[in-house]
């Protein structure tokens, strides 16, 4: 990590294209803590639709299909007040996201970072991984001009070269994925996730090919979302930050500063 200034940033959980509900919530920290954030990262289910060619190439049931406040976005009607970098979660138009090139913008401040890369972003280093584990893609994704006559499930996973590409690169300050990586709840936590309405064995959590790219990169700080849930746990040197989905409110934001001691969480 660099010596520049002071640089303040947001984590954002699953926003599901509610773009102005994550705006307003990011905005009123900024207000009440008297600080700007210089950059926003976000942990996929983004849903980044300019308009209803985009939603139809999102996997998702009918009920959870919305085009959201992104068109605004998209026709320069609103614009985001600080530059959003976003990975794909397992809803997405990849049938725009995988036609960009890498770190291409879509509009003004709203940046994909792609299937897979490490990027320079505001002097720290971003590893990012897209897509969710799904054993039957491992191998491979069909070609992005074949999504119209496939399954839009066919595009929600990562394949195992994106994920040796991660475990590659030297290292990284910060890594966002969309899906946990294994082994990240504290054994004492267990219970809490054995009682929530979708009850799941606590060690039954995340994909290990998010956890090997994480021992590999020993970043700061893990970003993840799809779980609906916040949760935090320190895993060797690495913070562990989970964020709930943008309706959840408070939980799905969290924020941190990074100077050239590292990277600390602030208060909401
Ligand atoms: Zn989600």
């Amino acid at each position: 990590m660099s010596t520049a200034a002071p640089r303040c940033f947001a984590a954002v959980g699953d926003v599901h294209g509610r773009m102005d509900a994550m705006v307003r919530a990011l905005s009123k920290w900024e207000r009440r803590r008297g600080r700007s954030l210089d950059f926003v990262l976000q942990v996929g289910d983004f849903e980044p639709h300019r308009d209803e060619a985009d939603l139809a190439t999102m996997a998702a049931p009918s009920r959870y299909r919305a085009l959201g406040d992104f068109p605004n976005y998209a026709a320069g009607r609103r614009r985001f007040p600080w530059p959003i970098y976003f990975v794909g979660g397992n809803h997405e138009p990849y049938g725009l996201l995988d036609r960009l090139a890498p770190g291409d913008a879509i509009v003004g401040n709203c940046t994909y970072l792609g299937r897979v890369g490490v990027h320079r972003i505001a002097g720290l280093d971003v590893a990012a991984l897209s897509g969710i584990h799904v054993p039957g893609l491992l191998t491979g994704r069909p070609p992005i001009d074949a999504i119209a006559r496939t399954s839009n499930k066919a595009y929600i996973g990562f394949t195992e070269g994106e994920v040796l590409a991660l475990l590659e690169a030297p290292r990284a300050d910060v890594l966002v994925v969309h899906e946990w990586p294994t082994g990240v709840i504290a054994a004492a936590d267990a219970l809490d996730f054995e009682r929530q309405r979708r009850s799941m064995r606590y060690d039954d959590v995340g994909n290990d090919y998010a956890r090997m790219v994480m021992d590999h990169l020993a970043p700061q700080l893990v970003l993840c979302g799809h779980m609906h849930r916040r949760y935090r746990n320190r895993v060797g040197a690495t913070e562990v930050c989970a964020l709930a989905d943008v309706d959840a409110g408070a939980d799905a934001f969290a924020f941190f500063e990074a100077t050239a001691q590292g990277i600390a969480e602030l208060g909401d």
